[in-house]
């Protein structure tokens, strides 16, 4: 390809809506453009890229054995409705009616589809297991969309549905779904983590996320180095860290704290660390009220506390309640003489003559103890982890990170085929449900993912398998015969040995040739200048500073072998 020719607009400025580099870059590269909010075109060079990611997943699915098939997008709402899923979706969903009056969504996920389609056509156990998947548009309409294509309302998703006879098959499915989800990311470049992923409304037995490490993930993820324990947060158990301390319960005191609210205001009081202190938190759990307690430096994980509590509405007491509850002012909230439901933390009943607040304005307690001035019997793991913990597997130190989710693995079991009546006749003619799996992947996510990971300040730094051209050839003149020559030489060259090349042919400077060249973030660089004469080139990689001066067959070689991986 020539750029002459090529529709790759280019950007100098970086554009004020964008606040992540994969999304400035991809901007700025002239890779994609907005159309309206969470909604994007993907331009010649973003296309190219789209489509390798989606083809290493479609050779890595293959490979496991999945078939792949696709539907439509707009879907009647019939099976929606059939699995409750019509209102679950809520305003997520985009609904329309036909003109005949009936109802039809643009499917935001295709289990209820393929769900049906499986129904209707697999009767016998002789036709299980089955894997299909499709490379298709998923439209949701997305309450907050940003950071371009990375949470956006039309956005590409490799979906993929597992049918098994029974859990054991189900098992073996996953495992082959797993296994071609990390040869995948293998092959994208990308660092990521197997997270054990929160089941939630979803039900099944199991599910893994397939997370990026970056600091623009929106999920908080625990894990040890040492075993490779990783979880997100809300699902980690917190170990209780036993204090060593031998002294003896020390009488319980009432002392004036006036003014004295917050952890840090008593941590200057008591002038003590804030591990010294029991928090106590109110929380309205639907229409109940509960008391909270956990460590001073510590934070309750609200996940966990409401699938605790199995509510669904959770946030922190108001004013006039934490008075009526504590008969005392914000601040003042204690364990002692609380005739609220209370719920500790694991680690409270370690804990040795701590502080607390007295439920009495102005107030705290000294030298409270678990067991001897209050107790309850639910004592959970309600806090949140925190770097340094001990892993729950291992012991080793835990670290935290935040990561962004690019795929999803899920034991669904047989909720999907209960609710859709998706049956078959095993060996002895007895009726059975399905067991189901499904596993997602954003494609466009997982290719700004891929830029997250993969740019410096210049632009992006392709991974071979995905970059939209392998070389690039800079022409530093085009008025040059022989550098025009030597040039169109090393492009036919290349291109014969299917090698991707992007000849930069334009009549612009090379400053401007160069500056796009890094932008766009082609692996290869082959400059040809003043020593084309010579049948002398420049051969440079975009990942290494630097460049060599190659001769013309030296430099074919180098890009060949690089791109061939060898
Ligand atoms: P999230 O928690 O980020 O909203 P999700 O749990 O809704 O994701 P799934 O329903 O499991 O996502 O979809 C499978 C994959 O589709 C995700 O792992 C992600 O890569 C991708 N994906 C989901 N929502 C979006 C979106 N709005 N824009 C781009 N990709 C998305
Ligand atoms: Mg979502």
């Amino acid at each position: 390809m020539k750029a002459s020719r090529l529709f790759m607009p280019t950007l100098r400025q970086v554009p004020a809506e964008a606040e992540i580099a994969s999304h400035r870059l991809m901007l700025r590269a002239g890779l994609m453009r907005k159309l309206a909010s969470g909604i994007y075109s993907y331009l010649p060079l973003g296309l190219r890229a789209l489509k390798k990611v989606e083809n290493i997943i479609r050779e890595e699915m293959d490979r496991s054995g999945a078939q792949e098939l696709i539907m439509s997008a707009l879907l009647p709402a019939e099976a929606y409705m059939e699995s409750g899923r019509w209102e679950v979706f809520g305003p997520e969903m985009f609904r329309l009616k036909d003109r005949g009056g009936r109802d039809f969504c643009l499917g935001p996920t295709h289990e209820e589809v393929f769900t049906t389609t499986v129904r209707n056509e697999i009767k016998s156990y002789k036709s299980l297991p089955i894997t299909l998947y499709q490379i298709q548009t998923k439209f949701r309409d997305e309450i907050r969309p940003r950071f371009g294509v990375m949470r956006c309302r039309e956005f590409v998703m490799k979906d993929a549905y597992s049918f098994d006879r029974d859990e054991k098959g189900l098992d073996q499915s996953y495992q082959a779904m797993r296994d071609a989800y990390c040869r995948i990311f293998d092959r994208l470049n990308l660092d990521y983590t197997v997270v054990q992923a929160d089941s939630g409304a979803m039900g099944g037995s199991g599910s893994e996320e397939f997370t990026v490490k970056s600091e623009i993930g929106e999920s908080v993820l625990a894990f040890c180095e040492a075993c490779g324990y990783a979880a997100y947060d809300e699902k980690d158990e917190c170990k209780p860290v036993p204090e060593e301390d031998n002294s003896p319960f020390a009488p319980m005191e009432k002392v004036a704290t006036p003014d004295v609210k917050t952890i840090e205001d008593l941590v200057g009081f008591f002038g003590c660390t804030p591990s010294r202190f029991g928090k106590t938190l109110l929380y309205k759990a639907d229409d109940q009220t509960v008391a909270v307690m956990v460590r001073g430096d510590r934070d309750v994980n609200e996940t966990k506390l409401k699938n605790y509590l199995k509510c669904n509405e959770l946030a922190l007491a108001d004013e006039e309640t934490v008075q009526k509850e504590t008969k005392a002012q914000v601040g003042f909230a204690g364990p002692v003489g609380l005739k609220t439901r209370l719920i500790v933390d694991l680690e409270i009943p370690y804990m040795k003559n701590f502080i607390t607040g007295a439920n009495d304005t102005g107030y705290h307690y000294k030298n409270v103890n678990f067991g001897r001035d209050f107790e309850t019997k639910e004592i959970v793991d309600l806090r949140t982890i925190t770097e340094g913990d001990p892993c729950p597997v291992c012991g080793a130190k835990i670290s935290v990170a935040r990561g962004i989710e690019v795929g999803h693995i899920f034991k669904l079991g047989t909720k999907y085929s209960e609710a859709l009546h998706c049956t078959f006749l095993d060996e002895n003619g007895k009726e059975k449900p399905m067991i189901m799996g499904c596993y997602g992947i954003g494609v466009g996510r997982t290719m700004a993912s891929v830029i997250e990971q993969n740019h410096d300040e210049y632009g992006i730094i392709w991974p071979v398998s995905i970059a939209p051209y392998h070389v690039v050839i800079v022409t530093v003149s085009m008025e040059d015969e022989e550098q025009k020559a030597l040039s169109e030489k090393i492009y036919n060259e290349l291109t014969e040995k299917g090698v991707e090349v992007l000849w930069d042919d334009r009549s612009e400077r090379p400053g401007v040739k160069f500056k796009d060249a890094d932008l766009i973030g082609f692996p290869v660089r082959i400059t040809v200048g003043k020593k084309a004469k010579e049948g002398r080139v420049e051969y440079k990689l975009r990942k290494e500073d630097g460049f060599t001066e190659l001769t013309t067959e030296e430099a074919i070689e180098s890009a060949i072998a690089f791109v061939k991986g060898e």
